[in-house]
């Protein structure tokens, strides 16, 4: 399930509102077309109605891929500690014990896209983050 939200935004150009869907969680089974948008890096971009100014829009999301059984939680720095709790829940109450699912938290928009690229493609993304030290 995608939960999505539709909130006013602002244009930082020409000030004026328009609306703007927030997904506080997108299912790229569910919603390919979104998914299609996050790997190729449009998913948070913000294109004005009134001025036609684009940009992007910066917020935290939770992906979910269930045909590669991964989540990757988008989170600011300081709300990392709280999803890996929740992602270690032993007693399954925050709904997020799935068993053999990859859970990854990530910190910023490229972290999230990468590793959605990654898992898309089946990769291993410890391998991936080992290759790319170098
Ligand atoms: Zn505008």
């Amino acid at each position: 399930m995608s939960l999505r939200r539709k909130k006013t935004v602002a244009c930082p150009k020409c000030n004026k509102e328009s609306d703007y869907l927030f997904w506080e969680s997108l299912n790229g089974d569910l919603d390919p077309e979104a998914k299609t948008q996050l790997i190729d890096g449009t998913f948070f971009q913000f294109k004005c109605p009134h001025c036609g100014h684009e940009c992007k829009v910066d917020y935290g999301m939770l992906y979910h891929d269930m045909a590669h059984q991964t989540m990757i939680y988008y989170v600011s720095e300081n709300s990392v500690e709280e999803i890996q709790k929740l992602f270690s829940d032993k007693d399954g109450e925050s709904g997020f014990l799935i068993p053999r699912y990859r859970k990854r938290i990530v910190t910023n928009q490229n972290a999230l896209r990468e590793k959605a690229i990654i898992f898309e493609n089946e990769l291993d993304d410890r391998v991936v983050e080992l290759f790319s030290v170098k």
